[in-house]
């Protein structure tokens, strides 16, 4: 039985104040719904998280690190640093990453192989694109994405990583990928983690991430292969994230 997960990614939005109220707002409301919750934040409020989580059912961590450990590479955060300031979890290749800073399935498999090395546990995000889809490449898309990183990741750290279905027509666009398209891809991503470990592949969690909102998350996450959400928009608010945990 796969626990489910819900984490929200603050993407680049937040100030002092308004994470306080947002991360006292969800305490307030999170009783033991039976999932594991957490929060990815912008790198300048992980010591906030950190003063303000600690001890808290809210797990916290990065929304992208660098392949590296430390050296001349100006504006980019380590592995370490993110564990440094109680980091649980990293996403890796969110697509507005690969979009916006052209960051290619090799580098985000790299990025993987990082966290891992660090103890933390990357969220490996996958998504075609609107062309893509009706294209027709859709699978051939993110097995491409997903391959690049079981091609260096060793058999048994499968059971470490988290992967994030997340189509890229969907992201912040209100537009919600129906719950039979997304447990399709889910489904199919899971076999192909099992062609690497069949037992682990059939415990990783699979995050379905496009314009989840509680209205929408109880059917979604009721399919077979959605273990939880990759929450945007909907993790600004205490309510709205509330209420996709809720419809656990
Ligand atoms: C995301 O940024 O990963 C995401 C899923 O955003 P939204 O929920 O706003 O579509």
């Amino acid at each position: 039985m796969r626990r489910k997960l819900v984490i929200g990614n603050w993407k680049m939005n937040g100030n002092r104040a308004g994470n306080t109220a947002l991360l006292s707002g969800i305490l307030a409301g999170l009783n033991d719904f039976g999932a594991d919750c957490a929060v990815c934040v912008p790198a300048p409020y992980l010591a906030q998280c950190q003063a303000e989580l600690q001890d808290s059912p809210l797990a916290w961590g990065g929304q992208d690190l660098s392949v590296h450990a430390s050296g001349a590479y100006t504006g980019e955060v380590s592995a370490g640093m993110l564990v440094d300031f109680g980091s649980r979890y990293v996403l890796c290749g969110h697509s507005e990453r690969r979009a916006y800073h052209k960051e290619g399935s090799e580098l985000v498999a790299q990025k993987t192989v990082a966290a891992l090395a660090a103890g933390l546990t990357p969220v490996v995000c996958v998504g075609e694109t609107l062309e893509q889809r009706e294209a027709g490449e859709t699978e051939a898309v993110i097995c491409g994405q997903l391959q690049a990183v079981l091609d260096v990741i060793v058999a048994d750290d499968l059971a470490k990583i988290v992967v994030a279905y997340e189509p890229v027509w969907a992201i912040g666009t209100g537009k919600t990928a129906t719950p039979q398209i997304a447990q399709d891809a889910h489904a199919f991503l899971r076999a192909r983690m099992a062609q690497k470990n069949a037992p682990v592949a059939a415990g990783v969690q699979i995050l379905y991430g496009g314009s989840m909102k509680p209205d929408n998350a109880k059917e979604l996450m009721a399919q077979q292969d959605i273990d939880g959400g990759l929450i945007g928009g909907a993790a600004l608010k205490a309510v709205d994230f509330l209420g996709i945990i809720q419809a656990i």
